[in-house]
This record gives C-alpha cells, structure tokens and sequence, in this order.
C-alpha cells in the first residue's frame, strides 16, 4: 500500500489524554482510544469499544475516531493482512499491546469492498458528534458513537460494492412441519422470493439444486439446521458464505408477523399459498436483514412463490460443467451468458442472467417471450432506436433500494429522473413500430410508466452539476427555493466579506503573509506565521485577539471576524439543512411511486432483453425455436454458440453444424469418435440449446423443435474436483449416481466419458450399466458420449439407443476431424494420432504404433476369448447374477399348472415349503 495510511495527528503523544472532549481545542478530533500510563484501567473511548464490539462478534468493528476508521486487536490483524496495510498498535490493555490499523474515513469504500468480497462481515461504527457537541455534555464526556450498519456480503446497496449486471441474493433457509424451503431476495432491487423444496425426489439434492439456481452471496440458517448431517454434503459447498443463528429466530409464527406487518395485511394468503416453512424463511431473512441496516428495511416487493415444476431444473454439476455464467476457470468470458448477453442496461443484464440461470418448463409463456424476441429481431429500427435509449437508461432499481433505505446521494436521484424520463422514451418508440406489438411486450410497455410530473419536478429541484455526496450541500438548483436562494446570497457575500477582510488585515498589521483561514474547530481565523506574531499582539488598539499558538504560527480573531463567522456559519447552515429538507421532499415524492418505479423497472429490464436477444438471433442468424410438449430433441444444423464464436475470433475454420434427433425410437444416443473430433462440444451445444430455447430465446441452428425438457444433467467423466476433496472417480460416480436416481422422463441427461476415471474394465462395466439404466429405468433422453468402442454392441439389444460417431478422414497417413455427426460409429481412437499432434516425441510415438499394432494382432485371437471370458457383459446379454436354480425352482419347472387337481396343487405347496427346511407351521 503506498498510501500512508498512518500518517495523521493521533500518533503525537500529546492526545493521549483522558477524554475526547477535552482535546476539542485543539486542531483535532481525535481522541485517545487508552490512557497511558496506567493501562491497568480501561478508559471510557475503549469501554465503548468494547461494549459495541460485543454486539458484532463475527463483524469487523470499523470504530470511527476523527477522520478514520480504526481497527483494534484481532480485528486489525484480520483486516490488515487482507488489505495488505500496516498493523500497528496502540497503548496496552490488559498490560497487552493493542494491535490496530485504519483507513482514512472519506475513502473507506474501497477497504470495505475488498474486505466483503473476501468474505468478511463488517460493523460500520459511525462518531455521531463532534468533540465541540461532546464538550457541552461535560468535559470528559466520550463523543457518541453508534454502529449504524452491518455490512455483509449478501446485504450490499453501494454501486462500487456491487456487480451491476448480477443480482446479489441472500437467502435463509427454514424447517417447519418437516418441510424445507428457501426465501432469498436483493437488498439492492427489492426482488424477493421463496420456494418450498419439493420432498419427492430426494430433499437434498433438490435443495442443491435450487441453490445453484439461486446463486445467493449469503445464506442465513439455523445452528440447529446447520447440524443436520443430510445437509453436510450440500452446506460444504456453500460454506463460505453461511450465516449461522439461532433457532428462534426461525419461528414461523413470528415469521408470520414479520411479513403481515411489512406488507401491513392481516393475512399473507394474497401474496400466495406459503407453507410454514417458507414463511420461517422470509421471515428470518427480514429479520436479519433489518438487523444489519439497523432497522430499516430496504422497500421490498411482496415475496412471489417459486414453485418446482416451472422452470428447468439444473444443479450445480450441471451448471458449472456447461459453463452457463462462468466458464470452467470462473471467469464470465467464455461462459454462455457471456456469448449471448447484448443487453445495455443492468437491469437487463440481470434479468438475462436470472432467466438464463431459471429457463421455464411452460410452453405457453416461453412462447410469449419468443414472440416478444420475434419483434425485435424483425424490425431492426425499432429495436435499434429503442437500444440507444436503453443505453442511456440509468439503474432505477438499485437507486430506488437507496433511496428507500435512506441511503441516497443526490445523483441517484438524478439516475431515477433520468431512468423513468427514458421510460416514456422507450414507450414511445415501441408505440410507434409499425408491427403489432405482442402480448407480453405490449403488457411491458404499459408497465414503463407515466413520469411528466416526476421528471419535471425533479428537473427543476436538482443542480446541473451533482456531488456524490449530501454532506456539503450543493444539489439543488439555483431558483428552485427562493429561500434557499437567499440564504446562500448571504452565506456567499460574507464569506466573499471574510476573504476581503484579509487584504485590510494584511495592511493594517503590515504582515504581508497574513491569512484568513478556516477550520472546524476555530471557524474563520487569521494566521500568520510565529515570527510575525508579535506586530499583532503589540498593537495598542487590541484589534486582534490571540486564540492559539502553533509551531510556526500564531492564530487570532476579531470581534469583525468573529460576527461574520456568526453570520456565515448560521446561513451555511440553514441553507444546507434547507436543502437536505427538499431532497427528503423529493425521495419522499419518489418513493410514494415506489411500486410503479419497480414496475417501470422490471419493465425496462424485459424489453432490454428482448433487444437483446433479437438482435444476436438477427447478427448470429438463430432461428426460433419449436417448444412443444413432444418427446422429442429434434435439431438441425446446431451449433455451439461459445466454441463457434471462438473459432470466429481465432479465424480458424469455420464451425460445422451437427444434427441432433432425440425422440421416440432413438431416445439414446451414443456417440464414439477418437479424441478431439468434437463430441465434448456436440453434447453441449445440444443441452445449450435446449436452456436457450426454454429461456426464451432463439437458438443457434437451422431449425429446433424441442419438447420440453424439466431436469438437465450433464456429467463429464473424471472432473476434477479437488478443491473439495474427494478423488474425480469419486465424484463422477456420485453425480452418475444422482442423475440415475432422479431423471424422469422429461429429463434431459448429457454424459460426457462417463467411466473414464478408472481402470478400463471397471469403466467400462459402469458406463454399460448406465446405459442399460437410462434406458430401461430413466426413460429419458440422453446423449452419452464414450471412448469405450465396446458399447456399441449394445445398440442390437436397446431397442431406444442408436449409435452417432464423430468422422474423421486419414489421408497420407494424419487424422482429419471433419467434425461431423454421422450415423454409425468410430472403429478406432486414433489416440496415437491425437498423442503426435501434441507433441510426444517421435520415438514414443513410433514405439506405442508398433505395440498397438501387435495389441490388435493377438487381440483377434485369444485376447478377444480372454475378454469375452473375463466378462460376461461382452456377450451382449442382459447381465445379472449368475444363479443356480433351488430345487423348489426345479419342482416348478416341472409342473403344469392346468393339469393339476386341487388336492395335488395342496400337496405341491406342502413340498416347495419343505424346501425351505422349515415345518409346516
Ligand atoms: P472431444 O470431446 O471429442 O475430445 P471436443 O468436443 O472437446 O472433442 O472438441 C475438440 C475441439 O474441436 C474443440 O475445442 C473445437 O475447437 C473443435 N470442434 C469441436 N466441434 C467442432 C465443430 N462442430 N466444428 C468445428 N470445430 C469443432
Ligand atoms: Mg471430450
């Protein structure tokens, strides 16, 4: 840190007094945090200290002293190493060194933003007075101090803390009645959820999967819940980000209260049908969350329910393997939002990014957001007109949850007078297109708004030019408060008066250096430097009253300077409480139209995207999708959106498009091809198009028709998962072991090498039997790509599987990857092939040919009868446990069921129990 953050006036020995209002005379505000040198007993800025650090044991206590933020003990320690500034420390307690470090208070923002994004909490302890305020409660008085917010990860309003074009959830998670549920919502937007997690298919892993849909920053549980061993496996991945408290917190009748009294209703049924534990959740979230912003609630929208069975439903294997937000290195670029995010605004963004992370699963409303795709793709003037007015469309949403949480600068009063002026912009562009307007647009446009009033009276009432901050005033225009007016005419011609007064002073004390300065503590004085002193001391007519010696200079007053400063402190003052009285005016203008500004917001968000998305679909030349509710994944000519854009960008070759067609008679593909031939990005472009399809956009192919898929899964073999833990064969095979525990017949599943990870037989084996399973239980459809050449074979038995490989063309003696989807499949690896391409050297590659060439030789022979024998399952036969029949099997065999009389068939069973060497009883 090249600052110096350490350089201020505390560390002079000389403020290490009893208490801060004693030091109001001099030329700071700091105070001493612990009297030497008897650090035996606790001074009374250090009780206070300590008494608020109680109340925030998991927070960072930022302590205001002056103009820092310090730190103390393990706090510092803490702070300073993931800040990478100085600890240093600060009197003793307890006969102990304090260790401290500190930031100076006008640019703390950026210490707070990294040390959130590191995951800490932080308790924001603001000095509520100045010493001179103190000093009137009595000379020893300590100045009054209050933890005025708690910030954490998930409860962020701040721009500079906060990704525009993401949503930043938090979420709590409740039981009651033995039911789960999850609530989350945005502090920053007022957006607010919750979902009960459906019990059917296995709590947990519906749970995960809602959680990764959700991607909250922070989670808020119960110590009881977080001990739950069920929930370990899925809590780990979350662990970072958990907020643990108590039980009661949790309580659902209280919960119940909670949001009856937010919303003011006497009973939540309007808002939807909320089981126990959804209400436990939101209920606990508010809580906590009013609970960090010291009691005020941002303006929150009533919580909608989200309910299994609406959207797509991924978990988070499958949404980090087809690097939907993140690419694989955790990185947006790379990823599919990436590839297909055209949106101008930050509203658009997130929403994009929402229905990117939640696809629908119903047809009739993916087909309204087609529609309204449609539109914009068509007619290019509109959706480009409408896009430059976007472009210039400030984030109304998240300076409305400032405005709301009384948090607000005045240019974020300038973003919702502009972002709603843009509102009736945009309605009127769109009003004017010439094509009908669908549905769900049309349903858009009319949620943007009416603003005339708003606009214009926030118009007039903000300054041209805005501060970012209220404290020094400035932000409203001149004539727009005649009174305002004039108590800053008065305010400026005496301070305009006082710097006059400095020439006069200069001659009559003969002092050419002379100044007119001013401070917080002393007001306007005048200064001149320590040699000098004495001509204004030695005058007879006592003009200038001495007030404090320096070092180097001497301060004085007058009774002139003196009246002035009267003057120009109280119109200062009341012009900049007046104007702080009319920005109240005015948020509270704003905020009367809270929930049409919300509206505007969503709405400008939706029309966003759809430009959006009509445009790639126009630029890329994506067709719109068929959504039906068929069985079928019928795709020509797809292409990988991510990887074609690449190659676009490398100018290598150009993409080659593949045809997919899942459905009745082929609901299985498995698919060979030696590495590299592109089967990998086959797999994916498919699952990408069937998530864009039912998110509501256009899709990278010729032609799509897709039945609704409600499950994705998509599993590569032998992942790397080592940041967890747990061996990749390990971790392959639990998540192979949740798709066939869960994929219904809607499902889509993508195996990518499933089995790689161990040895050639046992993978093998396992990659059979999920094939089997996926088609004789899942009944879903799946793509599965292999190296294992040996599955094949199974395609004579399964009736739903047939076989696509990857071409390849040998000529003069290389590999040729076509990249082409064809029937059929590979007969060779060509791993020896791919093996040179990289680079091994030329003895190794020569020598592996020969062994592979006398492989194969004996491999005709006995190698394939050892196989055979080694493995029953290559006989292509169902396999099963091998059993020898019982005897009561062999009576039976025997028997003819019609040709028996009553009393034989008596007798019969008297024999098969005797089997069982048991007695008739
Ligand atoms: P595999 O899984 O068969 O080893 P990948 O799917 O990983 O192969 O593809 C390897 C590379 O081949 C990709 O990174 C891409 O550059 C290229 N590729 C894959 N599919 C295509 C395609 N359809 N058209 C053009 N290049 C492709
Ligand atoms: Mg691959």
């Amino acid at each position: 840190m090249a600052e110096n953050v350490r350089a201020r006036p505390m560390e002079q020995g000389h403020l290490w007094e009893e208490s801060e209002a004693a030091t109001a005379a001099g030329d700071s505000m700091v105070g001493p945090l612990v009297g030497e040198p008897d650090d035996s007993a606790t001074t009374p800025v250090m009780a206070q200290y300590l008494a608020l650090k109680r109340e925030y044991p998991d927070a960072l206590l930022f302590f205001q002293i002056g103009d820092f933020f310090e730190l103390f003990f393990d706090d510092a320690a803490a702070a300073a190493g993931a800040l990478d500034i100085a600890l240093t420390k600060r009197g003793k307690h307890l006969g102990q060194d304090i260790p401290m470090c500190g930031m100076p208070a006008h640019s703390y923002e950026s210490y707070l933003a990294r040390l959130i994004r590191k995951g800490f909490k932080v308790a924001i302890c603001q000095q509520l007075e100045d010493p001179a305020e103190a000093k009137k409660r009595g000379a020893k008085a300590t100045l009054r101090r209050e933890v005025t917010r708690v910030v954490t990860p998930g409860t962020l309003t701040e721009d500079a803390l906060l990704d525009s074009r993401r949503n930043n959830f938090i979420a709590a998670m409740a039981e009651a009645e033995g039911g789960l549920a999850l609530a989350w919502l945005d502090v920053s937007t007022g957006a607010f959820f919750a979902e009960a997690i459906a019990a059917d298919k296995g709590r947990e892993a519906a749970l995960a999967a809602v959680l990764a849909r959700v991607g909250p920053q922070e989670i808020v549980l119960s110590d009881r819940l977080v001990q739950r061993p069920a929930l370990f496996e899925i809590l780990r991945d979350w662990k970072e980000r958990l907020t643990i408290l108590q039980a009661v917190r949790f309580d659902s009748v209280n919960g119940k209260k909670r949001l009856e009294s937010l919303y003011g209703v006497a009973a939540l049924d309007g808002f939807g049908a909320f089981g126990r534990a959804e209400i436990a959740a939101a209920g606990a979230l508010i809580d906590y969350v009013q609970l960090t912003q010291k009691g005020k609630l941002p303006r929150l929208a009533p919580p909608m329910r989200q309910g299994s069975g609406t959207t797509m439903e991924m978990d988070t294997a499958t949404r980090r393997n087809l690097e939907l937000e993140q690419s694989l290195a955790g990185e947006r670029a790379g990823s599919l939002l990436g590839a297909i995010d055209r949106t101008v605004t930050g509203l658009g963004a997130r929403l994009l990014a929402a229905r990117l992370a939640a696809p629908l699963a119903d047809v009739a409303a993916i087909e309204a957001r087609l529609d309204a795709v449609a539109f914009f793709r068509d007619d290019d003037d509109t959706r480009e007109k409408a896009r430059a007015a976007l472009a210039r469309t400030p984030d109304i949403e998240r300076a409305l949850a400032r405005i709301a949480l009384g948090r607000a600068g005045p240019r974020d009063l300038a973003a919702l007078r502009d972002g709603i002026a843009r509102a009736g912009e945009i309605r009127d562009i769109v009003a004017a297109a010439r094509a009908k307007v669908p549905a769900l647009l049309a349903e858009n446009v009319q949620g943007l708004g009416h603003w005339g009033a708003l606009v214009d009276r926030l118009s007039r009432a903000l300054a041209p030019e805005l501060p970012a901050l209220l404290r020094d005033g400035g932000f409203i225009s001149p004539s727009y408060s005649p009174e305002l007016d004039e108590l800053k005419t008065l305010r400026d011609e005496s301070r305009r008066l006082a710097a006059a007064l400095q020439a006069r002073y200069a001659e009559q004390s003969g002092v050419a250096t002379l100044k007119v300065r001013h401070n917080n503590v002393l007001g306007y004085f005048i200064e001149v430097p320590a040699k000098q002193a004495d001509r204004l001391t030695a005058r007879a007519d006592r003009l200038f009253i001495h007030r404090q010696t320096m070092a180097n200079a001497v301060r004085f007053s007058t009774v002139e300077l003196g009246e002035l400063e009267g003057r120009i402190a109280t119109a200062a003052e009341k012009a900049l409480a007046l104007e702080l009285k009319i920005f109240a005016d005015l948020c509270a203008d704003a905020l009367g139209r809270a929930e049409d500004i919300g509206r505007a917001a969503a709405a400008i968000a939706a029309i966003d995207v759809a430009a959006a998305l009509g445009l790639l679909a126009q630029v890329e030349d994506w067709c719109r999708p068929i959504v039906d509710r068929s069985a079928d994944l019928a795709i020509e000519g797809g292409r990988h959106p991510v990887v074609e854009a690449a190659l676009k960008r490398e100018g290598r070759e150009s993409f080659v498009a593949n045809d997919c067609a899942l459905g009745d008679g082929s609901r299985l593909w498995l698919l060979t091809g030696p590495n590299m031939a592109g089967k990998s990005t086959f797999l994916r472009q498919n699952a990408l198009i069937a998530i864009l399809a039912q998110m509501g956009s256009f899709v990278p192919a010729r032609a799509a028709r897709i039945g609704v898929v409600d499950r994705l899964f998509s599993r590569v073999g032998a992942a790397d998962d080592l940041a967890r833990g747990r061996s990749t064969f390990m971790v392959e095979m639990v998540e192979t072991a949740a798709i066939l525990n869960q994929a219904g017949g809607r499902a889509l599943v993508i195996l990518d090498e499933i089995g790689r990870g161990t040895a050639t037989f046992d993978g093998l084996s396992i990659a059979w039997a999920t094939v089997e399973h996926l088609h004789e239980v899942n009944r879903c459809r799946a793509l599965f790509a292999t190296h294992y050449h040996e599955l094949t074979a199974l395609a004579e038995r399964l009736p739903q599987l047939s076989c696509h490989a990857l071409k390849v063309k040998e000529w003069k003696g290389e590999v040729v990857f076509l990249h082409e989807v064809g029937p059929g499949s590979a007969d060779r690896s060509y791993g020896i092939h791919v093996a040179k391409l990289a680079g091994l050297p030329e003895a190794v590659v020569a020598r592996a040919e020969e062994i592979l060439h006398r492989l194969e030789k004996s491999d005709r022979a006995d190698g394939a009868r050892a196989l055979a024998g080694d493995l029953s399952l290559f006989s292509a036969e169902r396999p099963g446990p091998a059993v020898v029949d019982s005897e009561a099997e062999r009576i039976l065999r025997d028997v003819n069921p019609d040709a028996l009389s009553p009393k034989e068939a008596l007798e019969l069973i008297y024999r098969l129990k005797a089997t069982l060497g048991e007695n008739g009883s």
